[in-house]
């Protein structure tokens, strides 16, 4: 792959070869993305995305050529993506966790849930109703005390479930990037889907991503695809910014001790293994999973010792 970039690369004009952002080979397509300050900027540089998808065109061996602009809309400062190699490990928990520890800062959050094998921030936040699309056809996010979340789940009809393939999934997805009409958000933080696929590829091309967190629990030290995961974000030279172990212990009401369900020990291995920071550990706690299945996170937040830890978490990472 990296001869074929430097082909392609050397086939370019000089003034396209200046514009070259990030190239990104996978199996057989290709994702390029050319710089751009403003959407006018990317309608006046038109002719090099025709030159770029031209000049691919020759080499015959693609059967998907994307190329797009990064526009330098500044509608966030700070992107976090919230990553996890397998589902069910409490990644939408601590996305919306951590979104509320940052919105107790006096921050300003947006939400923005693109797993779309299991959408549930709708639901970890109690909201049901459909949003609602503005005046410039932008969709307008919900509100959480303050907090704006929108998600791919609310954008497609829950009871006929669709078959999300290629094209469809991209456009959905570029849908939740380019049409939601955020305030001007300090943070935007995005539930990822779990694993790595074509929705990373272009949430990574269209948002600079500053902040990476991968959950994990104790016992899935599944590091083959923790590897892959990594190197994924490598790739898009985007920084993982730490690891939080989930679930990984349980105090119980009657010693007040610590206990290891699961084992001990998986976050530190990966922090290890991978040189990052482990930012932080979250008991197995059923407030945690009672307030998600009433749809109120404020349950959490209420409670010092619980809303200290993902504070702690939002701290190591920002500081
Ligand atoms: P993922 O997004 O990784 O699929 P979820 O955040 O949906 O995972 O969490 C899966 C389930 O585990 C949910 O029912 C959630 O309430 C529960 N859960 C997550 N973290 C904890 C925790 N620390 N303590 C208790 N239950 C948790």
């Amino acid at each position: 792959a990296t001869k074929m970039k430097e082909q392609i690369i050397e086939s370019f004009s000089n003034d396209l070869k200046a514009l070259i952002e990030n190239i990104i080979i996978k199996e057989k397509k290709i994702f390029v993305t050319l710089k751009a300050k403003t959407p006018k900027e990317a309608k006046e540089l038109q002719g090099y995305k025709t030159e770029c998808e031209e000049k691919i065109a020759k080499f015959k061996v693609f059967n998907e050529v994307n190329v797009t602009f990064t526009l330098i809309r500044k509608k966030f400062s700070k992107v976090i993506a919230i990553s996890s190699c397998k589902g069910g490990v409490g990644k939408s928990t601590l996305s919306v966790n951590l979104s509320m520890s940052l919105k107790k800062k006096g921050l300003k959050v947006g939400l923005l849930d693109a797993d779309i094998y299991g959408p549930s921030i709708p639901k970890l936040l109690g909201l049901s109703e459909k949003p609602e699309v503005n005046a410039d056809k932008k969709i307008l996010p919900l509100h959480f005390n303050g907090l704006e979340a929108i998600s791919i789940g609310l954008l497609i009809n829950q009871d006929k479930p669709l078959i999300w393939r290629g094209p469809m999934l991209q456009s959905a997805i570029m849908q939740l990037v380019n049409d939601v009409a955020w305030s001007n958000l300090d943070y935007l933080v995005i539930d990822m889907p779990p694993g790595t696929g074509d929705t990373h590829l272009t949430l990574m091309q269209k948002l600079e991503i500053n902040h990476v967190v991968v959950v994990t629990t104790p016992q899935d030290i599944s590091l083959a695809d923790t590897r892959k995961g990594i190197n994924m974000f490598k790739k898009f030279n985007i920084p993982i910014s730490g690891v939080v172990e989930n679930m990984s212990y349980f105090i119980c009401n009657n010693c007040d001790e610590k206990h290891y369900m699961y084992g001990k020990g998986g976050g530190e291995k990966l922090s290890e293994e991978f040189n990052i920071k482990l930012l932080g550990k979250i008991p197995f706690d059923t407030l945690i999973s009672d307030s998600s299945d009433r749809g109120n996170p404020n349950l959490i937040h209420e409670n010092e010792d619980l809303s200290s830890i993902y504070d702690n978490i939002i701290d190591n990472l920002i500081n």
